[in-house]
């Protein structure tokens, strides 16, 4: 399989995206994928997540986009076989500031993923932000994928991120896609929950994965434990929902690479 990069990508925060990330990235890893996840989030809660400490943040993704690093240099690897990490620090909340006068600011980050492309599959963690760091991950990206969490107003802030991605594919990336919009933290005893699912399937179609990721207290512990909770607990009903979801994703790629 040629190399996917996905942006996974809300501008709201606390709908997932992280615990998306950390756990695609671990169900991926686990079967066979060469996986990277970027941490482009200044609260560093991916590298957080899988127990990469603050003080084992040598070269972070700040460096990767402000300073001369290769991709190489700023890799850690994780406690899961195949999965590596750049890291986040707190140094990132300047970037915005610090890379507005920089030339070619919304390239930095697909400039930087050409120079090595032995991992099959990269997802970066976004902020929950539309800013240039957001936008540094839309340029490299193939694909957006969108964590939708199963609450009111979760499909309002839809349409500006869809805004966004259409700027980036007339300034820049012209083949940037959404591959999916994922609906997170669903309780099926609350009709609410099954409300925006509905609306959801209704307004964006097969562009909502079929598996919906439920609420669940071990997925919101394993942070805590430093470590996805496929790890944590692999029997949980979280880490079901996230292999199963990682098969999908997988085979949705698949297809996405055979039509193009
Ligand atoms: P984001 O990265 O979009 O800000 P996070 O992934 O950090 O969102 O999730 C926000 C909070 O919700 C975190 O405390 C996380 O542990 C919790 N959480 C995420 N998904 C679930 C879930 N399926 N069940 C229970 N808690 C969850
Ligand atoms: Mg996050």
């Amino acid at each position: 399989m040629a190399r996917s990069i996905i942006a996974i990508a809300n501008q709201k925060g606390g709908v997932g995206k992280t615990t998306t990330a950390i756990n695609l990235g671990a169900a991926l890893a686990l079967d066979g994928h060469n996986t990277l996840l970027i941490d482009l989030d200044p609260q560093g809660n991916a590298s957080t997540g899988l127990g990469v400490e603050v003080g084992q943040r040598h070269k972070t993704v700040y460096d990767l986009l402000a300073g001369p690093e290769s991709l190489k240099e700023c890799l850690v690897e994780t406690d899961i076989p195949n999965l590596s990490l750049v890291p986040a620090t707190s140094d990132l909340s300047s970037a915005d500031v610090d890379l507005a006068q920089t030339k070619e600011r919304t390239r930095l980050l697909r400039r930087k993923l050409e120079e090595g492309e032995d991992d099959s599959i990269v997802l970066i963690d976004c902020p929950p932000a539309l800013g240039l760091l957001t936008v540094n991950a839309m340029v490299a990206a193939d694909a957006v994928l969108v964590p939708l969490q199963a609450e009111f107003y979760a499909l309002e802030g839809l349409s500006q991120l869809l805004s966004t991605v259409k700027k980036v594919r007339q300034s820049g990336n012209p083949d940037l896609r959404v591959n999916g919009v994922l609906l997170t933290m669903s309780d099926y005893r609350n009709n609410l929950s099954q409300q925006v699912e509905a609306d959801a399937r209704a307004t964006l179609g097969e562009l909502v994965f079929t598996t919906v990721i439920p609420r669940n207290v071990r997925v919101s512990e394993a942070p805590s434990f430093a470590q996805p909770v496929l790890l944590y607990d692999p029997t949980s009903k979280g880490s079901g929902a996230y292999r199963q979801f990682a098969a999908e994703f997988a085979a949705r790629l698949k297809l996405v690479k055979e039509e193009a």
